[in-house]
């Protein structure tokens, strides 16, 4: 059977399914699933029709518990229906979960597994969300990737609705549900066909419904309860039959293998990886290239996690396997050992099956990545005699010694032929946008396959955006970053002074381009040595291109990222240029068209720009030996402030935290951290900061009492405190009256964040936004006013708008967006309660 190819992520083959299947949605949302409910949302308003001919009612409640309740009420009442959650958010469900698995309800929850928090919050993925919920009755289906949410999640719909146990379908949150990739969609006709509707009205007769009442959620005593909860178990031990017979006919459209658990490696393995979710692609891969080699290794895929069903494992692990070591994406602090590890042991124990070595690694924890010298370092760990019996890979434990050793660079073990592209953006510069639309040009218009993730900090707008492209001739699998890449570009050249390890990710021969404005001469002044070192003794072709100029004079303003889009295509040799540049022209007319002549013109221009416009660099030999860069600036402060931000804030902030050990959180393994770090960071994220107007200023403080991020300050300052002040600061007398003391307003344009909040409020237009380059000045002025200017008696009080300003806020450079509403109330009252509020 074939079918549509198109390029979409997880998320939006999970709720192309579920739409399918669901009379209700009920939602709420929560990263990283919000977009399935979305997708589902769009749809639904714009009258798509599910297999039953009708459209989806979606309703967004108050919290996931109110989620989870609407989903009960719903199923009760006789409506399909659907949710889509993650994290806490599952987690807040579990109470009616049970309810709903209690009462037989079939429905599915699609989740984007991602991490629960513990000593912080991470919005990334691994399972323990999943994992906290084996015990509610729901079953649970895990897909791999992309085109594995696509082909088996109806296996979810279409067993819960015969089996009637409701089914969490999960797969990687972020790896999966946010990576694009050319899938195969399913058919809607296709899907009817399979969905047994005697089942599906069979459920809705069994609606409540004052016709024909009924009583359910009564109460039972200790005498009967027991006996009637163990009266469920013959609808759980008929569910696997029921999820076989549904693979079956899946199998027999698509012509794939799909079963409970499935293997891959040698027939004759001896040893065996056990795991769900991405990283049995990894694993895939270093099979791969290991039993080309001879080796004999291999892996069991789960696909039904509940019921667990053990003569359906054993049926595919190799009867030659020896050592079998168990990965679990998530942590149980204290257990004999992680959740999959046990049901493995388990079923090995009652298989008698004891001269197998066991053992239990742990992984991916709220996101790491899981790359292929991870794998490999299992597979090297289980040809030991007596191998760990527990591990963790992907980390440097150096406390309690978990880790196991990886070499890296790992062979390379992506499918021959495959192109990997990186790209450092910043969010919100349009670098993650264009690089959507270029792996649409090439999975729309070419044969290849096409791989997409794109990699954000929790920073979001200002914060890092690493895109990971792949293009190939050859399926891609490999959900892991791209660290040995043939392009590699930096859009933001404050990447390159702040010294991030970016052309180390180019393998020997690849190309790296820099975004930036400087001559080849300031490039050398800017690089760091170690990067120097490495593009000379590795052969990288390096490349620069004034995309931020070249916007300007095409009346382009910042955006950059059409000409930096087309730079890559002239570069990265993944389709002949001249196409590239026709199809580009093609999506921006379609863009732009409604905008008129001159709009798509100017786009054109750009396209034609970023071809011209690199510039390849003369890489001297001296390069080889550069000289040493000068040493960081000292830090002061408090001093255990100034440790930590040197210890563990510096490397997070060079996007090096990877490289931090177990034995760096030591100190706090709780969590708990020292208070004023942002102090430390100046992102320099602001494109346009504002500057004061000491004349127009009426010295009313509302853009102060605004400002999300405490950027700018009012300060009165006397005649010594003005005196030892750097020379360029501004001060004014004091109004409504002149006093012994001087006003001034100052800015930190290295924390501002551009919002121009102060702005709107000011009412005497006393502020206007300039460049922040042409602010640099200001920093020191700001800098002396914070550390040394105090509060002056006779000020106006504290619980006043003007008044409260003067005091030390002690909430500020937050990292939410620029002008978030909710950072300025928090700020606010440090500034009126202090720090004993
Ligand atoms: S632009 Fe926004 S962040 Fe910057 S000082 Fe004004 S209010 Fe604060
Ligand atoms: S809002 Fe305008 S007038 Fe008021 S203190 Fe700020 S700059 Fe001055």
């Amino acid at each position: 059977m074939s079918r549509a190819k198109q390029s979409m992520d997880g998320n939006t083959a999970a709720a192309h399914v579920a739409y399918a299947f669901t009379d209700v949605a009920a939602i709420y949302p929560i990263t990283p699933s919000s977009p399935m409910a979305d997708t589902v949302d769009q749809w639904s308003a714009a009258g798509q029709e599910n297999i039953f001919g009708n459209q989806v009612k979606v309703v967004e409640m108050e919290s996931e518990a109110g989620a989870a309740g609407a989903v009960h009420g719903s199923l009760a009442a006789g409506a399909l229906t659907t949710t889509f959650t993650a994290s806490q958010g599952l987690l807040l469900m579990i109470p009616n979960m049970y309810k709903i698995a209690g009462e037989q309800l079939p429905c599915v929850f699609d989740v984007s597994a991602r991490t629960v928090a513990t000593q912080s919050l991470n919005i990334f993925g691994d399972h323990s969300d999943v994992y906290a919920c084996r015990q509610t009755g729901f079953a649970m289906l895990c897909e791999t990737n992309p085109q594995e949410v696509m082909d088996l999640s109806p296996v979810a719909h279409l067993a819960t609705i015969e089996g009637k146990v409701p089914f969490i379908n999960f797969f990687d949150g972020f790896r999966t549900s946010h990576e694009i990739q050319k899938i195969e969609k399913w058919d809607y006709a296709d899907l009817k066909e399979m969905c047994n509707m005697d089942a599906v009205e069979a459920f809705r007769a069994h609606a409540l419904n004052p016709e024909h009442p009924a009583m359910r959620g009564s109460h039972e005593n200790g005498d009967v309860f027991f006996q009637h909860r163990e009266a469920c178990n013959t609808a759980y031990n008929e569910l696997p039959a029921i999820v076989e017979k549904y693979m079956a006919k899946i199998n027999e459209k698509l012509g794939t293998n799909y079963d409970l658990f499935n293997y891959y490696g040698a027939e004759d393995a001896d040893r065996v990886i056990v795991a769900m979710g991405s990283v049995n692609d990894v694993a895939e891969e270093v099979i791969d290239y290991l039993t080309a080699k001879g080796e004999k290794v291999g892996l069991v895929k789960v696909r039904l996690y509940r019921p667990w069903v053990s003569e359906a494992f054993l049926k595919v692990l190799p009867k030659t396997a020896k050592k079998v070591a168990v990965l679990d994406r998530t942590k149980e602090p204290g257990a004999l050992g992680d959740p999959l590890y046990l049901d493995v042991a388990t079923t090995l124990r009652e298989a008698g099956l004891d001269t197998i070595v066991l053992t239990g690694g742990r992984y991916g924890l709220g996101s790491k990545d899981t790359p292929p010298s991870s794998l490999f370092a299992v597979y090297k760990e289980l040809e030991k005699d007596a191998p760990k019996s527990r591990f963790t890979i992907g980390i440097v434990d150096d406390v309690t010694n978990l880790s196991l050793p990886e070499v890296k660079p790992a062979p390379i073990t992506a499918a021959e032929g495959t192109v990997e592209c990186k790209f450092w953006g910043l969010g919100g510069d349009g670098t993650v946008g264009a690089n959507k639309n270029s792996t649409k040009i090439i999975g729309d218009h070419t044969d290849k396959y096409i791989q997409a993730y794109f990699q954000y900090d929790s920073k979001k707008t200002g914060g890092i955006t690493i895109s990971h492209l792949r293009f190939g001739d050859k399926p891609i699998r490999s959900p892991y970053y791209i660290n040995q890449a043939d392009f590699v570009a930096c859009h933001n050249p404050s990447y390159v002074t702040k010294g991030f390890k970016m052309v180390q990710d180019v393998k020997p021969g690849g190309v790296f381009m820099i975004n930036c404005q400087w001559s080849d001469e300031e490039l050398e002044h800017h690089l760091n040595a170690a990067a120097k070192k490495y593009i000379a003794d590795n052969n990288i072709q390096l490349y620069t291109i004034n995309a931020i100029d070249k916007a300007i004079e095409i009346g382009m303003g910042k955006r950059t990222n059409t000409i930096l889009q087309s730079a890559f295509f002239k570069l990265a040799n993944v389709m002949p240029i001249e196409e590239a540049v026709d199809f580009m022209k093609q999506a921006a007319k379609k863009s732009y068209g409604k905008k008129g002549d001159a709009v798509v013109e100017m786009n054109y221009k750009a396209i034609d720009a970023g071809v011209d416009a690199v510039h390849k660099v003369e890489v001297p030999a001296s390069w080889s030996n550069p000289a040493a860069d000068p040493a960081p600036k000292k830090l002061t402060g408090r001093p255990e402030t100034v440790k930590m931000v040197e210890d563990l804030m510096n490397p997070i902030s060079l996007m090096d935290g990877d490289s931090l050990p177990v034995s760096a959180f030591m100190g706090n393994p709780d969590g708990q951290f020292e208070h004023g770090a942002a102090a430390y960071e100046k992102r320099g994220t602001a494109v346009t900061v504002p500057t004061w107007n000491a004349e127009k200023c009426i010295q009313c403080n509302q853009c102060a009492f605004v400002c999300s991020h405490a950027t700018i300050r009012p300060f009165m300052l006397s005649e010594d405190e003005v005196k030892a002040a750097p020379s360029n600061i501004k001060v004014a007398d004091t109004k409504p009256k002149a006093s012994e003391y001087k006003y001034t307003m100052s800015v930190s344009p290295l924390d501002c964040m551009g919002c121009g909040e102060c702005i709107t409020v000011c009412p005497v237009g006393a502020i206007e936004m300039v460049p922040q380059e042409s602010q640099a000045d200001e920093q020191p002025v700001f800098d002396y006013l914070v550390a040394n200017v105090s509060k002056k008696p006779g000020m106006p009080a504290d619980n006043t708008v003007k008044g409260s300003q003067f005091n030390q806020p002690l909430l500020e450079f937050s990292g939410s967006c620029a002008g978030c509403a909710e950072t300025s109330y928090a700020r606010l009252i440090t500034q009126l309660f202090g720090e004993h509020m």
